[in-house]
């Protein structure tokens, strides 16, 4: 989904783990879904349940809330320096995220992609797949010494190339 925020800014949810977005749940649910977590852990049917979406504007810092109803709702910030990353991760700058890699034969194209810590990220686009390997390669090691690494893989052609963390028994 898309909010167009009345600054003009674009809010963007199509992917996971964005640091713009954040989840809601009311001080009258939160024992219930703790107990509930503690309790199965596996499904998260009630934490689901009970949880909201909201999501920060990165222009102008407005924060726009889902109410039970799914209505959303914007409010204004008082200041104008209120921080961008409010509903960021509480990790900050050591969250852990995603490196991606892809090639295309065939289009002789190939692009990689990472967004980690508070604001390393990058897209890269490649016309060699050796080179895109190598870079590859360069990223993965890079982010997995900074401890800031969830997942990686390298597709070429679809096949998967480089997996980290391994896929179980393989
Ligand atoms: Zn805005």
């Amino acid at each position: 989904m898309k909010i167009r925020c009345v600054c003009d800014g674009l809010i963007v949810d199509q992917t996971d783990f964005q640091r713009n977005k954040a989840y809601l749940v009311a001080d009258q649910d939160w024992f219930d879904v703790l107990d509930d977590e503690e309790g199965q852990g596996t499904d998260h049917g009630l934490l689901l349940e009970s949880s909201r979406t909201m999501w920060q504007c990165g222009e102008c810092g407005r924060l726009y809330i889902d109410d039970r109803s799914g209505t959303l709702h914007r409010f204004d910030p008082a200041e104008t320096t209120v921080p961008r990353d409010l509903l960021a991760s509480a990790r900050g700058a050591r969250w852990r995220g995603n490196l991606r890699g892809h090639w295309w034969a065939g289009a002789k194209s190939g692009e990689l992609w990472w967004q980690c810590g508070e604001d390393d990220g990058g897209w890269e686009r490649f016309t060699s797949g050796e080179e895109l390997e190598r870079r590859y390669l360069e990223e993965f090691r890079r982010l997995l010494d900074l401890d800031i690494l969830r997942s990686s893989f390298l597709r070429l052609d679809g096949e998967m190339a480089h997996r980290w963390p391994p896929a179980d028994g393989h």
